[in-house]
């Protein structure tokens, strides 16, 4: 580890996990290393069947303690956690940069959004009502009204991309209708998790509201989804393992809200300035080497400025730094780990063997100052068809086609051609072309003139196989809830 870096919790060897407020470790660990230098970080505590037993149950004596609390009391726990993670905000970054490679102004970003969650999420607390309901039983007269209750323990599992916003995007939704949580991370990033669940305690979240306990996806991923305490799974990641989850939820009935994979458009129209839209696509892209859910990885642009927009594309991508994402000018960091530079790479190759065209990129970075094999240089592909696997199927990687189009209704055509339906972009300065391409896209979240633009009021969530489910907005509080309705008969006077 750099010897500028001195947090207390890097120091460490092992990392336990933490389990109704206390450390608690198990008789396997996983080593979690830096992929941009291979350097071992440390050794996690994975959980197994008992481990995730013991989460559950201490999550039920969390989720008694925290509605035991008022909800303005709430509110003020969830804003002193955000305070707290705000005063780590440079720590949490780092951790998530040693454990997943991102560059650091990425990370940080991450942890900035986690902060407003946290804030946002706070005030939700105090405003989740029901209803009265007008209601003649019996022609009576009754009074009948609902409440909003909490669901019970929430299982939130998630990816190693973004590790600090993945997980907290799950755990304000679920602390602010009032449920407890156990949080399984990815077996590879850790860390942040765990850093976490310590500030929690910290700020004063009681003990068991927060628990995180890392393991292996088949055993403890599994072992939670389908535990009879869980209410609900939360879950981001692939689509494959979000058909795992409903598998398991046959068992204990868990609510899901599912947040998979995508594979989506990012249209560009002929009436653009090129010179400020070509930096955006390209980040919409590439950022965070392309390990984004949201990942513009389809590029459509209108014929009248294809081959323009491609050059400048090419010459923007060819200037883009890869490296170390602690270091200063870093753009781009590693592939999270050695098998999913392999599968990046087996695309790129299929897209060679397909007959796309290679415009740039396309190979492995290997040298004295990015050692691990597991840089990718950001690689565009031209002459691309719809049946080809790099456009078919998502990548996960720094890797993005472009097509052109003539119409309106051949740009959608080809952006809805996906079974997914996560997010869209389109760049226009007509808002005739805004409206009617925005309405005919098919995706959860549609972007206008930007990417990637989130506020944690936003409701977002997929739609076809990029799952179901609100992650954020008022809906991603109410779908950690249940209703409750009362019906009272009032006495004949
Ligand atoms: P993954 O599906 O392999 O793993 C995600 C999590 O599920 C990990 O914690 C893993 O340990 C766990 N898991 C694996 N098998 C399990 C099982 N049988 N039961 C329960 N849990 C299990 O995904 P990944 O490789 O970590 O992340 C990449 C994927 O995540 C991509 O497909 C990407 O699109 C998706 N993703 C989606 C969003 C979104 O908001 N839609 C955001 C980020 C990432």
């Amino acid at each position: 580890m750099s010897s500028a870096i001195t947090y207390p919790f890097l120091q460490q060897q092992d990392y336990p996990m933490i389990i109704d407020g206390n450390s608690v470790q198990s008789d396997e660990t996983i080593e979690t290393r830096n992929p941009a230098t291979g350097e071992l970080l440390g050794r996690a505590y994975l959980a197994g069947v008992k481990e995730i037993d013991m989460a559950v149950t201490s999550a039920h004596n969390g989720l008694g303690r925290w509605t035991a609390l008022k909800p303005a009391e709430r509110e003020l726990a969830m804003l002193r956690f955000a305070d707290i993670v705000e005063e780590h905000l440079e720590e949490l970054a780092v951790i998530d940069t040693l454990d997943n490679g991102a560059p650091l102004a990425g990370s940080r970003n991450g942890v900035r959004r986690a902060i407003a969650h946290l804030r946002y999420y706070a005030g939700w607390t105090t405003k989740l009502t029901g209803d009265t309901i007008p209601s003649s039983i019996d022609g009576g007269d009754s009074f009948s009204y609902t409440v909003r209750k909490p669901l019970g323990v929430v299982a939130a599992i998630t990816p190693w991309n973004s590790p600090v916003i993945n997980m907290m995007l799950k755990v304000t939704t679920a602390l602010a209708a009032g449920c407890s949580v156990v949080v399984k991370p990815s077996e590879l990033t850790p860390l942040s998790a765990l850093r976490l669940a310590q500030l929690a305690l910290d700020a004063g979240i009681p003990a068991g509201v927060l628990n995180v306990v890392p393991g292996v996806g088949r055993t403890a991923g599994q072992a939670l989804a389908e535990h009879p305490g869980i209410a609900k799974v939360s879950f981001t990641g692939s689509t494959a393992v979000g058909r795992a989850i409903i598998e398991s939820s046959q068992h204990n009935l868990a609510h899901l809200t599912l947040e998979l994979g995508g594979k989506s458009p990012d249209i560009v129209f002929g009436d653009v300035n090129i010179d400020e839209v070509v930096p955006m696509a390209a980040w919409a892209a590439f950022r965070n080497s392309g390990q984004v859910c949201v990942s513009g990885s389809r590029l459509l642009v209108h014929s009248s400025i294809y081959r323009k927009f491609l050059d400048r594309l090419t010459d923007f991508t060819q200037r883009i730094v890869v490296g170390n994402g602690l270091d200063a000018g870093t753009e781009l960091g590693p592939l999270i780990s050695t098998t999913q530079a392999d599968r990046v790479e087996g695309y790129i190759n299929s897209g060679v063997n397909e007959g796309a065209s290679l415009i740039t990129g396309g190979q492995r970075i290997c040298d004295a100052a990015r050692p691990t094999g597991q840089f990718i240089a950001p690689t565009i592909f031209a002459d691309v068809t719809p049946d080809m696997k790099i456009v078919a199927e998502e990548i996960f990687g720094p890797v993005v086609t472009v097509t052109p189009f003539d119409t309106i209704d051949e740009a959608v055509q080809m952006a809805n051609a996906t079974p997914y339906g996560l997010a869209a972009g389109i760049w226009t300065r007509d808002l005739t072309t805004a409206h009617l391409t925005s309405n005919a896209i098919d995706a959860g979240m549609v972007w206008v003139n930007g990417y990637s633009l989130y506020d944690p009021a936003l409701p977002f969530g997929g739609h076809k196989l990029s799952g179901y489910g609100a992650k954020s907005g008022r809906e991603a509080v109410e779908e950690c809830t249940q209703i409750k309705t009362v019906v009272m008969k009032l006495p004949k006077s």
